[in-house]
């Protein structure tokens, strides 16, 4: 998903708004954080559904042939679906949320007051019966005979007649039928720009099941997890309607529409509908747009994978949604080189949804009036499918994972490819953070991301601290460390579902550096950092560690004579440090809350981490000057 903080930071500048969030930070949760102990295993999908699209009622009938493998060692006596569209009814636990959390986002409510003083009316609330969302299941079948199930509104359980033993693999069988709601989150109809169908979480999904059991979170605002696998669906749809979405297109010469290889003959079938048979294998989930008026461009790039992008034929944005292809060819190249190689054949770039929304080789993105405005949203998207669609993190519990790491190589790949900020990712990417600690709102990254205090809270800790994850460790370890990093955690777990003591156990290898505190204290608590020059006398300087947590310090000094010297203090429990030219002094132990060294010649200045990358919450103490 893509995060335009400013509205909610200008949102949260009504006074009355930070005296509740106030008293709603005294509710403050810690989570701990399980982690995978045991040899690794996941479960396995093949869906095969066929689909029948009514473009007049918003109103779909499918069936859904699953064959599930159970790699855990557990025998399972039930399984769970999602059934995400049940979310979008008045009274559903989305709608409850939304009316009791103090910064809604503004895209799900009305405001029926004033900018100053606003007052939100759920849109979930006033849908209509032939405006809601919903999934029904109809018939379900284990192995052919049926099965009991329940509906419990987002979620569906199912009591099997047999377990699913270790190793075994069972079919289900499923009918459904289902309704596309009024666009008021990700997936929907007729969105902003007037996109038909922007279908998202559309399907009945199985739940994941891990090393820490079923994953049945219901659908309240948060994103998603699923289970590896392979999808081969067909959705019959009105003919006039352009598709794009998840998966290769296994009859093009049957469908045109762009998709057609040039120099054979179209054999397109008679009657209203078009039959679009897509395969997508080693995927979590299947999303796909359509629309009646769809311009859809065909980029091919030298390095294995065509570009899609569709987008609206009738409106003012044609010419932005031009310019971004070629910068989408070097978004892929970078994260290529950056992270590892995109394996599938193709992607797309869609307009649709309510913003930005990453899905499996497609992204939904709204607007576009300028190249600016769809820019940003592109590359970060696109970053999406390395960070959740190759490293499958759970977004529903860490979504620090994919949105931080998103947003950090994104920001990269944005500053080298438009040079609008060469520098990297920089302190003026902190902000965010430094609002949150100001106001009291930060709460620990391993919080369920439902279940913050704030959306600004979640949006701004998933986001930009998940971000500055990297940039610190960057600080910590040294750059070429934190690249060789991102690459070998790609290497290491693409196709799988890494968890946070995955990534610091990879970086922990690659740098020879422990770093267990640095996910605890960053990710596990809110502690802060706070460095500061406590005394500088004669030839000798006493820092303070200030505030609680931890990091090891870069301090630049500039001596009387003009001349400088850099110096690095490890932290010990690092039992190490980055390579770096600076002079290394000794060690400081947690615990100490003071540090003092002495240099060799007259002291003119003295300042702490020159860089900025360390998120230090109050700079006005990191500098002396003589
Ligand atoms: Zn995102």
């Amino acid at each position: 998903m893509f995060y335009k903080d400013i509205f909610i930071l200008q949102l949260l500048k009504t006074t009355i708004m930070k005296k509740l969030l106030l008293i709603l930070i005294l509710c403050n949760v810690f989570f701990i954080n399980a982690q995978n102990d045991t040899s690794y295993w996941q479960q396995h999908v093949n869906y095969k559904m066929d689909v029948d699209i009514n473009v007049h009622n918003y109103q779909y009938n499918g069936t859904q042939k699953l064959v599930y493998t159970n790699n855990s060692p557990d025998n399972l006596k039930e399984v769970f679906y999602h059934l995400f569209f049940n979310a979008f009814q008045p009274e559903s636990e989305m709608d409850i949320r939304l009316q009791n959390v103090v910064d809604p986002d503004r895209r799900m409510v009305k405001n029926l007051g004033t900018g100053q003083n606003p007052k939100y009316e759920s849109r979930i609330a006033k849908l209509k019966p032939h405006e809601i969302g919903y999934l029904k299941v109809l018939t379900l079948k284990q192995n052919g005979k049926p099965v009991k199930f329940i509906t419990k509104e987002s979620i569906l359980q199912v009591i099997l007649n047999q377990p699913i033993k270790p190793g075994e693999k069972v079919t289900f069988d499923m009918t459904f039928t289902g309704q596309v709601p009024v666009m008021i989150r990700r997936s929907g109809r007729n969105n902003k720009d007037g996109v038909a169908f922007s279908m998202g979480q559309w399907y009945p999904k199985l739940a994941e099941y891990d090393f820490e059991g079923w994953h049945a979170d219901p659908y309240i605002a948060r994103e998603f997890f699923g289970v590896w696998g392979d999808f081969d669906v067909t959705l019959h749809i009105d003919k006039k309607y352009t598709v794009g979405g998840t998966g290769n297109l296994q009859n093009p010469q049957e469908i045109g529409h762009g998709y057609q290889e040039v120099n054979q003959k179209l054999n397109i079938p008679k009657g209203k509908k078009l039959a679009w048979h897509f395969i997508a294998n080693n995927v979590h989930d299947f999303t796909w747009a359509a629309d009646s008026n769809y311009q859809h461009d065909v980029v091919k790039t030298n390095v294995g994978t065509t570009l899609h992008f569709l987008y609206k034929k009738d409106q003012k944005d044609k010419v932005a949604w031009k310019e971004v292809q070629p910068y989408a060819v070097k978004a892929l190249k970078y994260y290529n080189k950056n992270i590892g190689k995109y394996p599938f054949k193709q992607y797309s770039i869609i307009q649709g949804g309510d913003g930005g929304m990453e899905y499996p080789m497609c992204t939904l993105i709204e607007g576009g009036e300028t190249l600016h405005s769809i820019l940003g949203t592109m590359f970060h998207e696109f970053a999406h499918e390395w960070f959740q669609f190759m490293l499958a993190t759970n977004e529903s519990e860490h979504s620090w994972m994919d949105e931080g790491f998103t947003t950090y190589i994104s920001t990269l790949a944005s500053n080298e490819i438009t040079k609008r900020n060469e520098k990297g990712f920089s302190p003026k990417n902190y902000g965010g953070y430094f609002y949150l600690v100001e106001n009291g709102l930060d709460e620990p990254l391993t919080t369920h991301p439902d279940r913050y205090n704030t959306n600004v809270a979640y949006s701004v800790a998933s986001y930009t601290k998940g971000s500055m994850f990297l940039s610190q460790l960057n600080y910590i370890i040294g750059e070429d460390n934190l690249k060789i990093i991102l690459k070998k955690y790609f290497d290491e777990f693409k196709f799988k579902h890494p968890t946070p003591n995955d990534f610091i156990r990879i970086a922990e290898k690659v740098s020879g550096i422990q770093l267990r505190w640095y996910l605890n204290e960053w990710i596990e608590t809110t502690h802060t950092i706070d460095y500061a020059i406590a005394k500088v006398e004669d030839k000798s300087i006493t820092l303070a560690r200030v505030g609680k947590m931890p990091m090891p310090i870069d301090v630049s000094i500039v001596y009387v004579d003009g001349t400088s010297e850099e110096f690095t203090i490890p932290l010990s429990m690092m039992y190490g440090h980055k390579p770096t030219n600076n002079t290394i002094l000794k060690d400081w132990a947690w615990a100490n809350p003071n540090y003092t060294f002495n240099v060799n010649k007259e002291i003119k200045s003295v300042e702490i981490d020159k860089s900025m990358l360390m998120a230090d919450i109050d700079r006005s103490n990191n500098k002396f000057e003589k």
